[in-house]
């Protein structure tokens, strides 16, 4: 398929209109004329597409989109080289699991084998997410915790680095559908994408099952007479469950619409197409499962090792990853 020939309106018809959009924003981040935007979590266009208006090649969007044929592959473990528990020895205050990935970047920042690590930000009054560039080791630990509940288009941090022209090598921190969309991206032969591509070091997936609205779920907040700035933690299982700082738990039953739309059709529970997949499921209460899918994934975190920051020991099973693989295929497989 010729897939410069193809601008957003094919995306629109084939991915926005049908819902299907996983919100992984890399269209958004992409495009040369940043015509496509946010809003209400879904992606829209001032309609400034050069190709659309002059003929001009680009198809950025389309070559990069994850939900155009690819997805439906990707589900279950993946390729996998090496399985481990692990936990940083990094202090880390507001760890998750075993703080494994903040290890990772925190060791790769300081040896300077990367520039800037995209991941998400968290504001601490309201809770909303957003995209975020992160330069130094210490800033790493700032923010470390995962915020992988709410949805925000999370690679828009990565356009601005890219047009500010300063970093060589970045590393990627998302669900499995952004990982998706930065490997379509690398292994596409649009060279509009070249920009990108060159600066693309690591990939680090974390394992998700679904991704929340923000609106919706700040709206059960309301209902239930929570404010955002008192939660200490958050724990999905079949409900909702919240830690107040004053000690108390509050339980909200999770309505099925608060998931994001494009989520029911996701597959993939262990971002098969990262570097390195990250997750608590599979590993005692402290410690991080990963798993390297190949000899960048390796790299990254064997230097961890040797620089003390990451300790690890060879995961026996990966049976427990694989039963979310497959409980997550099944629910979403139509
Ligand atoms: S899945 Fe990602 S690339 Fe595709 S339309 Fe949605 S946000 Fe854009
Ligand atoms: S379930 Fe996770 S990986 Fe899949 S589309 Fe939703 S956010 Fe992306």
């Amino acid at each position: 398929m010729n897939m410069e020939a193809h601008n957003y309106t094919s995306l629109k018809e084939q991915v926005w209109n049908t819902l299907l959009c996983s919100g992984c924003s890399l269209c958004a981040t992409v495009c040369p004329m940043k015509t496509i935007y946010f809003s209400d979590e879904m992606p829209v266009s001032y309609n400034l597409c050069k190709n659309e208006k002059d003929n001009v090649p680009c198809g950025a969007c389309y070559s990069s989109c994850p939900r155009i044929d690819t997805y439906k592959d990707k589900y279950g473990l993946g390729p996998v080289l090496n399985a481990y528990t692990a936990r940083s020895t990094i202090p880390i205050e507001k760890q998750q699991s075993g703080g494994a990935v903040t290890a990772i970047l925190y060791n790769a920042l300081e040896r300077k084998l990367i520039d800037r690590v995209v991941t998400v930000g968290q504001d601490h009054t309201t809770m909303q997410t957003y995209s975020i560039a992160l330069s130094t080791p210490q800033e790493m630990i700032t923010h470390a915790g995962s915020k992988y509940i709410w949805y925000t288009p999370s690679l828009l941090a990565l356009r601005d680095l890219i047009e500010a022209g300063i970093t060589r090598k970045i590393a990627i921190i998302g669900t499995p559908c952004v990982m998706q969309a930065l490997r379509k991206m690398m292994e596409s032969d649009n060279a509009v994408l070249n920009r990108f591509k060159d600066h693309v070091a690591l990939l680090i997936g974390v394992f998700c099952t679904e991704i929340f609205s923000y609106d919706r779920a700040m709206q059960l907040f309301k209902d239930a007479s929570v404010h955002p700035a008192d939660v200490k933690r958050i724990d999905i299982k079949k409900d909702m469950l919240l830690e107040l700082y004053n000690g108390d738990t509050v339980t909200i039953p999770l309505p099925r619409d608060l998931m994001r739309r494009g989520c029911a059709h996701c597959l993939d529970f262990t971002a098969v197409d990262s570097d390195i997949s990250a997750g608590s499921i599979g590993s005692y209460e402290g410690f991080t499962t990963l798993i390297t899918r190949n000899r960048t994934g390796e790299y990254y975190l064997n230097s961890a090792i040797e620089n003390g920051y990451l300790e690890t020991s060879t995961l026996e099973t990966l049976d427990k990853v694989e039963t979310f693989a497959q409980r997550k295929y099944k629910r979403n497989k139509k």
